[in-house]
């Protein structure tokens, strides 16, 4: 399994930036999420990065101001959240969202009208729903596929294929796609972008492993107090950063200066919070998978994974999302969701407080039902996130839920 990430790009000048004198190629992830971006703010010292709450910066003359002119732009705190979430997945241009969604939109924004695109088959649920329901009718198409099998990737190219669109682990089935090889794909003039919200920068940076972009629904682990809804995409193509700065300025869906700053503060801590859900997730699976009534449990740190091999090379970690069917089918697992007491049941993930749920409903609703049929998301189905609580708490839940579910399977 890759050692803890210590990797490091060197700090560039952004626009509107300052170069950061704690940027070494030296220092460790921790320490970089604590510093990258964060230099004492030279107007008054601040130690920690103010919230710029302005829409608009006053110019000495026309035209003469400090690399700030209007907040949809550009603004401090966003600035210094896009340096830090950069430098974590040790590339060097960040560009920060109002929501994972936009960010995806972003994306879509290399794409021109003929272009098509080669999708994971088991997508997150939103950026199935852009792919198909508003891209279409701009003439951008897209055809999804298991890029577990490179073949059917291979045959899924077209000559106007323009992105493929990776995501790993997928959801909720927790399958790993190889991202190298995806990249070892890729003709001059196709990117590769990686969804890589369930690992978070800790535990997985697709640019090292040839990926053109890395994005996050930042709502999840990055920010991981489940207070903020937000995005990033991140890049290390100048070329590639130039057009999602400009979409980001001309569509506008910019994340205000308190979420920016909330983000901010909880991706300081993502090495910390890393450690602890994967620590959790690990003894919850290995309990979940010593039960008999516990029939199928995804997870890549089990050695039965189907692709668990690739997930030691390519992940520093399992990650802490996992998800199972029970002995008792569809009435039990609601039975289930409905019985814990510490687990919420919620959409959602990474935050540091555990969350069930039933994909099927809460996370795949836009999806049609043959095609999570054919993708085994059924309604005996459930996925947790692991929090950072005291494991033998989140335990003594599942087991009081799993213990619950089976009179109220009977009756
Ligand atoms: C949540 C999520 C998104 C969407 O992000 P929002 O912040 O909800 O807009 C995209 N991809 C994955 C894998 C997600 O979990």
């Amino acid at each position: 399994m890759p050692t803890e990430p210590s990797v490091h790009s060197q700090s560039t000048s952004r626009p509107n930036g300052r170069e950061s004198d704690v940027a070494s190629p030296s220092r460790g992830f921790a320490t970089r999420a604590i510093r990258i971006g964060q230099d004492p703010d030279s107007a008054t010292g601040s130690t920690i990065v103010p919230i710029y709450q302005t829409a608009t910066y006053t110019q000495q003359a026309v035209g003469v101001h400090k690399g700030f002119d209007y907040s949809r732009s550009g603004n401090p705190t966003r600035l210094a959240l896009e340096r830090q979430l950069a430098d974590l997945e040790s590339a060097r241009y960040g560009v920060s969202f109002g929501s994972g969604m936009a960010a995806a939109h972003a994306i879509t924004g290399l794409l021109s009208q003929g272009d098509h695109v080669v999708a994971t088959r088991e997508i997150y649920g939103g950026v199935h729903r852009l792919l198909t329901m508003i891209l279409p009718r701009y003439g951008v198409t897209t055809t999804f596929v298991d890029m577990t099998d490179l073949d059917a990737v291979r045959a899924a190219i077209t000559p106007a294929t323009k992105l493929f669109w990776v995501e790993t682990p997928t959801n909720p089935l927790l399958t790993i796609i190889d991202i190298a090889a995806i990249a070892g794909l890729r003709k001059p003039g196709q990117i590769v972008a990686v969804d890589n919200t369930f690992c978070s920068p800790f535990l997985q940076r697709p640019i090292e492993l040839g990926a053109d972009i890395t994005w996050h629904s930042t709502t999840k682990y990055i920010n991981g107090h489940s207070d903020v809804v937000g995005g990033v995409v991140i890049t290390d193509d100048a070329e590639i950063h130039q057009q999602i700065a400009f979409h980001q300025n001309a569509i506008g869906a910019i994340p205000g200066p308190q979420d920016a700053y909330l983000t901010l503060r909880g991706a300081k801590t993502l090495a910390l919070r890393m450690r602890e859900h994967v620590a959790n997730a690990q003894v919850v699976a290995a309990w979940l998978d010593a039960r008999d009534d516990v029939a199928d449990l995804y997870y890549p740190g089990l050695p039965a994974h189907p692709q668990y091999e690739l997930a030691q090379r390519q992940m520093a970690g399992p990650g802490g999302v996992m998800s199972f069917r029970v002995r008792g089918g569809a009435d039990r697992a609601l039975a289930i969701a409905r019985s814990t007491k510490l687990f919420n049941l919620a959409a959602s993930l990474g935050g540091v407080e555990s969350l069930i749920c039933s994909p099927t409903v809460m996370t795949h609703g836009s999806i049609p039902v043959e095609e999570k049929i054919a993708l085994g998301v059924t309604d005996d189905l459930l996925r947790i996130s692991v929090g950072i609580e005291d494991v033998a708490d989140l335990i003594a839940d599942l087991e009081q839920a799993l213990t619950r579910s089976q009179v109220f399977a009977v009756a």
